[in-house]
């Protein structure tokens, strides 16, 4: 399938093969055609799965017919509500590119950042409003936004905002919009209150999954190596080193923890930079921008603030701490190999960590090779020992040794 096999109008057509998409990605050939026709619809999938097209193209092509839209006092007709600041500005660039040939409008609001700009270009009015759940509610509670005209509405990685706290905030602005309209749900997740938010803001509606395994592990490798706690930075520097001229994005389960990768690194001579929530917006901007012009090689992020990264040269990942969530690894590993490129995502694995990367195994229903070979290694028997001794089983001589299969997987990621 094509995308002219969608029948969509002609400017987004044009701006699709301007972004080079020849392809619909699964979770677009399944969506569009039930969001062309006006369906609900209840999306499970998660970032890097090209949903954002999936929502967008649809929408904008109802709205480039609309001859309500797109001229003289623009009224708010699309929301769409994502959890992070991240998420909301790459959600808007992507509106931007496939609208750039209609006469369609959107802005993005998000907190912790002066609100006079975002006010401004709400009162010049737009077709488009992408915001995340706080700033949105305050603005509305202000009296700066009418959603009397709105006809679409998304709500975007709604587990995240669940995780996030945003929950009642997502209820109550539901609660504020008209009742005749489409409604898109997305979600990579479907825990217990998430589907029942689904229920209370969708009407009849299809459903459409794109399951974890398909959207990443098919096009991402991935590898673990063990290594101890104390051992994790020196192996980092290692495998920097080695790929001095490759974007890498180094995820890290805590804040601080994220600071500390980039002092060691720092001392190494690695030039890198942390973005996660405590660091200002102006900051994580300035981060993102340089690491998105290749200007800044290693950036490191916690989940959270990382959801919204989107950079098309990012061939590693390295998940510097397991996380806890399986989930949450798909989601990272899904930073590299996005639709249309191939990646490679590394994984770090203390004894601590060795139930964590069971569970993501079990997830994405295959084993992530071990990468046997590191110079880090003195600890290793220890982990072993330690991780064994916990499971209460015996331990085999040769546990530590690769198999031939997973000797060859180590090479490739070998420079
Ligand atoms: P998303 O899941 O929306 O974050 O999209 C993941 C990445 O895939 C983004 O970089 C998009 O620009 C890109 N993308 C989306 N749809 C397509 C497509 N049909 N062909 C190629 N790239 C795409």
């Amino acid at each position: 399938m094509t995308f002219k096999d969608l029948a969509l109008e002609a400017p987004i057509l044009k701006a699709l093969e301007k972004q080079g998409y020849t392809q619909p990605t699964p979770i677009q050939e399944q969506a569009i055609p039930i969001l062309l026709k006006g369906d609900d619809l209840l999306g499970v999938a998660q970032t890097g799965t090209g949903k954002t097209a999936a929502f967008g193209i649809p929408i904008l092509n109802h709205l480039s017919k609309d001859p309500t839209a797109g001229k003289g006092k623009r009224k708010i007709k699309a929301l769409v509500v994502t959890p992070t600041r991240e998420l909301a500005i790459q959600i808007a660039e992507n509106f931007t590119d496939y609208s750039q040939f209609t006469n369609l409008k959107n802005t993005v609001i998000f907190g912790g950042v002066k609100q006079a700009q975002q006010v401004n270009s709400l009162r010049s009015g737009v077709d488009i409003l992408i915001a995340t759940p706080g700033r949105l509610l305050d603005l509305m509670s202000q009296g700066y936004i009418s959603f009397k005209d709105l006809k679409y509405v998304v709500l975007d990685e709604a587990d995240q905002m669940l995780d996030m706290g945003f929950i009642h905030d997502v209820k109550k602005i539901i609660a504020k919009l008209p009742p005749k309209r489409q409604s898109l749900f997305f979600s990579a997740t479907m825990p217990k209150t998430i589907v029942e938010l689904s229920q209370k803001m969708l009407g009849d509606f299809q459903r459409v999954t794109i399951k974890p395994e398909q959207a990443t592990a098919e096009r991402v490798e991935q590898g673990v190596y063990f290594v101890n706690k104390g051992n994790k930075p020196k192996l980092l520097v290692h495998l920097l080193e080695q790929r001095s001229n490759d974007s890498v994005l180094v995820f890290s389960r805590t804040k601080h923890g994220a600071n500390k990768i980039v002092k060691k690194l720092d001392q190494a001579g690695i030039r890198s930079a942390a973005i996660h929530g405590n660091k200002s917006q102006n900051m994580r901007q300035k981060a993102l921008g340089d690491f998105k012009d290749g200007k800044l090689k290693v950036l490191i992020a916690t989940d959270i603030a990382a959801r919204g990264i989107d950079v098309d040269e990012l061939s590693l990942v390295i998940n510097f701490d397991l996380p806890n969530v399986s989930e949450t690894y798909v989601h990272r590993i899904g930073r590299t190999g996005r639709a249309s490129a191939s990646g490679i995502a590394l994984s770090f694995c203390m004894a601590e960590e060795r139930p964590y990367l069971k569970d993501i195994e079990k997830l994405i229903k295959q084993q992530v090779p071990r990468l046997g070979d590191h110079p880090f290694m003195e600890d290793h028997d220890a982990i072993e020992e330690a991780s064994v001794k916990k499971a209460g089983k015996p331990r085999p001589n040769n546990r530590n040794r690769p198999s031939n299969k997973n000797r060859n997987n180590r090479n490739r990621y070998r420079n």
